[in-house]
């Protein structure tokens, strides 16, 4: 470890100076209303780089249900799901979550990059094609690598291009995966011609919906629900429950057999310890809520709405994206942590997204809404974006 610390500092330096380096902030609090963070040094910011899209992280419902949960059952489940790890909490959560998404059956898993990981491995054989946008989570990239898969990637949201590949070797093409709604650039896949697609060369098609579950479609069925897509279209459903859900973990949905299948012989769901009972009973919480209070989504939407106009008004490009993601790229890494300074002068913390998270030369700062948010708040955001845009274009 002594003989390699140059080397370590060496790679650390060279992040440093291509503005790679990434710092942590660390949040002394957070506001139980509204969408405020104090940190350690005690600056208080509006929050608008968060998942929590309907205000549930800080729900009382939720953290009601964990404290309950955690007097009758304790923090940890103690073993994985097949030893005894797997309790009631967790059985009646994934009840709700296959009702919730019309599927057969769902499995928790204990966050979305092993659920992921899991059915890449579990459908993909050795050296099997899997098809991937090239703008999908990392997640998934590393469950085809990890699987030992082909890993082709297509152009971002071209149905097309996936096609073209499809038809070259059919037989030997597993799995076409996809973002739902990209977590990047807030836009949403091609899905009813993937799914054509798909269906037409009998390969899975795997549509993880991390940021669009619990926000769009009327009853947050997200986008499955806004192409109106069913379980044939879309066989494998992968949801998180640290965005909208407001809670941790995540699950796949499908059928009874795909699930089966899952238990069995997927590792990253074998070998780990299960997701705590209290956490599963705030999820069911959250559950309740997002089926419930539509005007949840409602108001989002309408905040991303009233947000993209008053953006265009000062002049900030947005991507197209019609989902809480409302991306500003503005290219550098410096240019977007440049940015990212400005807006944390004024009072808003909107983190700065570089490569390799995004590509090369399309750093940017990713606004995400809340629907705790007020609308005086998404207004003085725009108008602080304005200014700092303006900024780097003088500089
Ligand atoms: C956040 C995210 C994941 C990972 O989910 P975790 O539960 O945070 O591990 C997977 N896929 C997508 C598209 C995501 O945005």
């Amino acid at each position: 470890m002594k003989r390699q610390a140059p080397a370590l500092e060496a790679a650390l330096s060279q992040l440093e100076a291509a503005q790679l380096r990434r710092a942590r902030i660390t949040v002394a609090h957070r506001a139980a209303s509204g969408r405020s963070l104090t940190l350690s040094d005690g600056r208080e910011l509006i929050d608008f780089s968060s998942n929590d899209y309907l205000g549930l992280a800080r729900h009382p419902a939720l953290a009601a249900a964990m404290a309950a949960c955690a007097a009758e059952a304790g923090a940890g489940s103690g073993a994985s799901h097949l030893i005894t790890g797997h309790g009631t909490e967790h059985a009646r959560l994934e009840e709700e979550l296959a009702d919730f998404t019309h599927r057969e059956r769902a499995l928790l898993f204990s966050t979305g990059y092993m659920a992921n990981l899991a059915v890449c491995g579990a459908l993909a054989a050795r050296s099997e094609r899997v098809l991937l946008d090239r703008l999908c989570h990392a997640s998934l990239l590393d469950g085809a690598r990890l699987a030992g898969a082909r890993l082709l990637r297509y152009a971002h949201a071209d149905a097309g291009a996936a096609a073209r590949l499809l038809e070259a070797q059919p037989g030997r093409t597993a799995l076409l995966a996809t973002d739902g709604v990209f977590s990047m650039d807030g836009d949403l896949a091609p899905l009813p011609e993937l799914a054509r697609y798909a269906r037409a060369h009998d390969v899975w098609l795997l549509v993880d919906d991390a940021h669009g579950l619990g926000v769009i479609g009327a009853q947050g069925g997200g986008v499955l629900e806004h192409y109106a897509l069913g379980s044939e279209a879309v066989p494998i459903l992968v949801g998180t429950l640290g965005k909208a859900f407001g809670s941790f973990g995540a699950f796949v949905a499908g059928s009874e057999a795909l699930i089966e299948l899952l238990i069995q012989k997927a590792r990253p769901y074998l070998y780990t310890t299960a997701l705590p009972a209290p956490v599963a009973a705030a999820t069911r919480a959250a559950l309740a809520i997002v089926r419930s209070e539509s005007w949840r989504r409602e108001r989002l939407a309408m905040l991303v709405r009233g947000f993209r106009t008053a953006a265009a008004a000062v002049g900030v490009a947005l991507l197209p994206s019609m989902t809480p993601i409302q991306p500003v790229v503005l290219g550098s890494a410096a240019a977007a942590l440049a940015a990212q300074r400005a807006l944390a002068t004024a009072g808003f913390w909107v983190v700065a997204i570089r490569p390799p998270t995004v590509p090369a030369g399309s750093a940017r700062l990713r606004v995400t809404l809340s629907a705790t948010h007020s609308e005086a708040q998404v207004e003085a955001l725009a108008l602080q974006l304005g200014r700092a845009c303006a900024g780097l274009r003088n500089a």
